[in-house]
């Protein structure tokens, strides 16, 4: 729920930015679609369109692929925000 509130305007970030290509080493772009735990954020509570979120899928999942994004999060090592160790 506590979620569900930050996604509360719904419009596409990306296009807003007018983001053409989303690279999966810029984490400032993936980070709108990632929960707390890593997770892929569904479009419905995102507010993404549908152009926006297959980048961003593929983006996401390169960057597991070199370990930018760690795949699963422990559940004792949940962070307020998992960015702040990354930069
Ligand atoms: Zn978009």
């Amino acid at each position: 729920m506590a979620e569900r509130r930050k996604f509360k305007k719904r419009y596409c970030r990306y296009c807003e930015q007018k983001v053409e290509f989303i690279d999966y080493k810029d984490l400032n772009l993936l980070k709108f679609s990632l929960s707390e735990r890593f997770k892929i954020m569904p479009r419905r509570l995102t507010g993404n369109c549908k152009r926006h979120q297959e980048m961003v899928t593929v983006a996401i999942k390169r960057a597991r692929q070199t370990a930018l994004i760690p795949y699963i999060v422990d559940r004792k090592n949940v962070i307020d925000n998992p960015f702040d160790l990354i930069r």
